[in-house]
């Protein structure tokens, strides 16, 4: 039987990207439209990734913290999903400072990382470019997913679970 290691993931970005959205997405497959913005919650989650059982934890941040309470969270994670919603420019523009710090926080270490634009079934209303999420993901050398937290049917590359599981993946490569 293969060990079943413990990674911890935090899940930043602005509030109102869709964070809540996506964790309970990943963690129950389902669309819940409305959570309380100021919540952050911890979940425990176990998945079969390439044959291999991995424990979760997932921090899903209410994204209004402060900078100590950001680095409290960055220095607790193994591995950090960066949200943006692809309707929303600043959200994308707050996307590179937390990069910043987070590489502040845990150098010298790589940062396990994946960028992630959301709300890709509002395809009418957006203001991100899909090459633009794709430059700054090669900017930060990290893998790049656009997904909707309320379809796996939208966005590129298998929706919101292949995030996840590239995410942890990344974390054992290290
Ligand atoms: P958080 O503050 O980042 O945790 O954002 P929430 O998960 O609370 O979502 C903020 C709002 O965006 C809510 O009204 C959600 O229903 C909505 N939302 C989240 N993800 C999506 C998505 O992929 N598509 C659409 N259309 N709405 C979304
Ligand atoms: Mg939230």
């Amino acid at each position: 039987m293969a060990k079943s290691p413990e990674v911890k993931l935090a899940v930043f970005g602005r509030a109102g990207v869709g964070k809540s959205a996506l964790v309970v997405r990943f963690l129950t497959k389902r669309f819940i439209w409305e959570y309380d913005p100021t919540l952050e919650s911890t979940y425990r989650h176990q998945a079969s990734i390439d044959e291999e059982t991995v424990s979760m934890e997932i921090l899903d941040t209410a994204g209004q913290e402060d900078v100590l309470q950001k680095e409290g969270h960055m220095r607790w994670g193994d591995g950090f999903i960066l949200v943006y919603d692809i309707t929303d420019r600043g959200s994308f523009e707050d996307v590179a400072p937390l990069k910043g710090l987070l590489d502040e926080v845990k150098r010298p270490k790589h940062v396990p990382l994946v960028l992630l634009g959301n709300k890709a079934d509002l395809e009418h209303a957006r203001q991100v470019a899909t090459e633009e999420g794709e430059r700054l993901a090669a900017d930060m050398a990290c893998a790049f997913y656009e997904c909707s937290a309320c379809s796996d049917q939208v966005g590129t590359g298998g929706g919101v679970a292949e995030a996840f599981h590239e995410l942890c993946r990344e974390i054992r490569r290290r």
